[in-house]
């Protein structure tokens, strides 16, 4: 203890090793008495602050504060508790201090007994606390922007889709008129060209019977030829409107005996005169969910076609395989086959890949397949090498 009185060396020894600083100081501010622990706060060239004035080192803002504040304080009330003040070291570093203080009668005058506890480790932590709640402010003030953001957008999208489902089900209602017009314009044609194309038959079967005789052979072959195109104009009608009505008729499912089916529609078919009757063979237990008419009409048009495009006779395989979880079936032969390059439109009416004077047809078997297979929600595809045969696969869910 650096004191300019004599206290007894027990309270100075104390007031050295306490863990905070002390002071004492005059009415006329000069310091009187300073502990080992103040002297070593300041840091001080001289190593004592006794004997100068308290404002030595003092920031020039503490300063301020004591001559206005700490001192009026301790003047006129005789104490002061948790000033906050900051001493200025010896080497110019700013110690912030909370000083507690009382005045005291000591030896017939008035002193200032204080006691300056450090706060440098409570201002970091404090300054830590303040950056740590400014993050926190921050990254809520981030959160609630990202979150106000996501609203915005999960707003647009929802009238994005909204918006979306208004356009698709406009166009799909759009497209289901025009696919009715079409199957209604289509339906209607082929209904009343029907008549006409009955009389025109009629007339040269009458003429055929009843002048026939008289008719040179040119003649007679070209009656001939006019009824013939006449009746295979009414069977290319019969088909289309099969083909159109497909479009009206409803789906009715059932489980369906696919090999029964299968064999049955094969006996029923009218073989092309060819040499080599072809192998027919069907996988048998062979099952399906699908409407029996429609199923059976899509049966018919793969068989016959295995049956007409095999000319040489071989294997016609009716089958099935299950691919990822789903039911394939398929019709395979061993025919002419296409080139697979050509193949892109045979599901469209009326598009052929052959010579029709060596292949009878009208182009109208695949695309009712198709047509079935789709009411169906299944799918329909196929591979085919020209002269080694072709394998046409469908599901029908
Ligand atoms: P069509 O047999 O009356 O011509 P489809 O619509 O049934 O009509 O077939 C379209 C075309 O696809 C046929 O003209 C033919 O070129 C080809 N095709 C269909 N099935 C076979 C098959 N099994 N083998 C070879 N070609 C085929």
């Amino acid at each position: 203890m650096k004191s300019g009185d004599s206290n007894g060396w027990i309270a100075d020894t104390i007031l050295d090793t306490v863990p905070c600083g002390f002071l004492s100081f005059g009415d006329d501010g000069i310091v009187q008495a300073a502990n080992a622990m103040l002297i070593s706060l300041l840091q001080g060239e001289d190593g004592s602050p006794v004997g100068r004035h308290l404002e030595g080192f003092l920031t020039v803002a503490s300063r301020i504060f004591y001559q206005t504040h700490l001192f009026p304080l301790l003047r006129v009330t005789g104490r002061a508790d948790e000033i906050y003040l900051a001493l200025r070291t010896g080497q110019g570093e700013e110690v912030p201090v909370l000083i507690n203080g009382v005045r005291r009668e000591r030896d017939g005058a008035t002193v200032y007994d204080c006691i300056l506890v450090p706060m440098r480790r409570r201002s970091q932590y404090e300054d830590e606390i303040l950056r740590a709640k400014r993050g926190l402010e921050e990254a809520n003030l981030a959160k609630e922007q990202y979150r106000r953001e996501l609203e915005e957008r999960n707003a647009q999208l929802e009238e994005l889709r909204e918006g979306l489902e208004v356009q698709v089900e406009r166009r799909m209602a759009e497209l289901r008129t025009a696919v009715a017009d079409q199957e209604g314009f289509s339906y209607a044609i082929a209904h009343d060209l029907r008549s006409p194309l009955r009389a025109i038959v009629a007339a040269s079967e009458i003429l055929r019977e009843e002048v026939g005789e008289s008719l040179n052979a040119e003649h007679q072959a070209l009656l001939a030829r006019q009824a013939f195109n006449g009746l295979k104009m009414s069977s290319l009608i019969d088909d289309l409107l099969r083909f159109a009505r497909l479009g009206r008729a409803g789906v009715v499912r059932e489980t369906l005996d696919l090999s029964e089916l299968a064999a049955k529609e094969f006996a029923a078919l009218t073989l092309p005169a060819y040499p080599t009757p072809p192998d027919f063979r069907v996988q048998s237990g062979m099952t399906a969910t699908g409407d029996r008419t429609l199923v059976r009409m899509v049966l018919r048009n793969l068989i016959q076609n295995a049956a007409k495009y095999s000319p040489d006779g071989g294997e016609i395989r009716i089958g099935w395989t299950e691919e990822k979880g789903r039911r394939v079936y398929f019709v395979r032969d061993q025919g002419i086959g296409f080139d697979m390059r050509h193949a892109g439109k045979i599901f469209r009416p009326f598009e052929r890949l052959v010579d029709s004077d060596r292949f009878q047809g009208n182009g109208i078997g695949l695309a009712t397949v198709q047509r079935i297979i789709d009411r169906h929600g299944g799918a329909v595809w196929f591979e085919s090498e020209l002269g080694k045969g072709s394998t046409f696969f469908f599901t029908l869910e």
